[in-house]
């Protein structure tokens, strides 16, 4: 545990106020490549005492904390944290177990599908510690299966290989999983992220709430969670529309298996749909489109984007309407997002009001000290 990183003199690191990472412009040098994946400590210019990181000399974050007192990057170190992490969750047969710095695992993410866990790999520390993982989460929850989804593109940015991959050896079979009052289809192979988004998976039925009697638009709607939950709810109709045909089609054999025959979905770019159906019309729209904005430099535009989508869907929207509306990208701000609704409407000539205030569920920690840890908000909006 000798080796030791330091921020320069007069350094405005975000780690001094308790942030997990120090960007590599924030150093005199990047940490030496010798030190890759390994935990070295940080201190400020005085010696100050900051806490245990993982070490990159290749990514943009040249350190990412994982514990605040001295600690090796070892064995017992990721058992204690894989299992504080688990038991820091409410239990539950589909859940996500471990999300990266918020659980002092970064680079680590692991989601639970009933006897499947599913894990992504994304800093070379963790990588190296494939194997030691592997066993770690096998010992903890002795699941059926680990597929390791190591397919995101951030991982080459740490230098690192694409790969799908199984503990047995394998392939991961496409199988239902119940995902709170619906069936939903789960190809963990293939799936966006590790399958689906569980980060939405609590917001199903608050929506569906609103969803009896109405007719009921799902843009952006991948495997039907949104559009499948107001079905079950007694909505009058459904329409799920996503660019993906992969989903489409997972999600209407989704809406099959579980009898909703209220619910029919359609391969469609949802800016086109909008500017082709002018004459369409809906009683509750739910928008839950993909982060347009990545970072800060994306947000004008991003912010136009939304802007954009939130006007077509308050035309649709009969008096008395439901908007049901999320932003899964950090820049976007509660603010941010609440003025670009208000804009909106205004340019609509419609009357909007916020019923509910929708957030992230608790197994996607948000940590006070690190804002990007924060992704995800949106609101259930009344419309006259
Ligand atoms: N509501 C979904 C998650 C949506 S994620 C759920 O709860 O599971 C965003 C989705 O938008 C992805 O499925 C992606 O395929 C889709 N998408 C991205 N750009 C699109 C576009 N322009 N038109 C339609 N769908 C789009």
């Amino acid at each position: 545990m000798s080796a030791s990183l330091r921020l320069p003199a007069r350094s405005r690191a975000r780690a001094l106020e308790g942030h997990p990472w120090v960007f590599a412009n924030e150093l005199r040098e990047p940490p030496p490549a010798a030190l890759d994946g390994e935990g070295v400590a940080l201190r400020d210019a005085r010696g100050y005492w900051l806490g245990m990181g993982i070490a990159s000399s290749r990514s943009a974050i040249a350190w990412r904390r994982y514990s605040r007192t001295p600690r090796a990057f070892d064995a017992a170190f990721l058992r204690e944290a894989l299992a504080a992490s688990i038991a820091r969750r409410a239990p539950g047969p589909v859940r996500r177990l471990v999300w990266s710095d918020s659980d002092d695992l970064p680079g680590l993410v692991v989601d639970q599908y009933e006897d499947l866990l599913v894990a992504q790999l994304a800093t070379h520390a963790m990588d190296r510690r494939a194997a030691l993982v592997s066993d770690l989460l096998q010992e903890l929850l002795a699941p059926q299966e680990i597929l390791y989804r190591n397919d995101a593109p951030a991982r080459r940015r740490e230098g690192l290989e694409l790969s799908v991959s199984t503990r047995s050896g394998k392939p991961a079979p496409a199988r239902w999983v119940q995902v709170g009052e619906i069936l939903l289809w789960l190809d963990p192979m293939a799936g966006q992220k590790t399958g689906l988004y569980l980060d939405q998976r609590l917001a199903y039925a608050r929506v569906a709430a609103h969803a009896a009697g109405r007719r009921v638009l799902d843009a952006f709607c991948y495997g039907g969670g949104f559009a499948l939950h107001c079905a079950r709810a007694g909505a009058a109709s459904v329409l799920g529309l996503d660019a993906s045909a992969e989903a489409i089609a997972s999600a209407t054999r989704a809406a099959e298996r579980n009898g909703l025959a209220a619910a029919r979905f359609e391969a469609a770019n949802v800016f086109d749909w909008f500017t082709a159906e002018r004459d369409a019309s809906f009683d509750l729209v739910v928008l839950d489109p993909p982060p347009f904005a990545r970072s800060q430099r994306s947000l004008e535009g991003a912010l136009r984007g939304y802007k954009e989508i939130h006007l077509r869907a308050l035309q649709r929207l009969t008096p008395g309407g439901v908007l049901a509306t999320y932003a899964c990208s950090h820049p976007v701000s509660h603010d941010a997002l609440l003025a670009v609704i208000g804009a909106a409407a205004h340019d609509a000539h419609r009357c909007v009001r916020v019923l509910e205030h929708c957030h992230q569920p608790p197994d996607h920690p948000i940590l006070p000290g690190m804002p990007e840890s924060e992704y995800l908000r949106g609101f259930i909006l009344g419309v006259d």
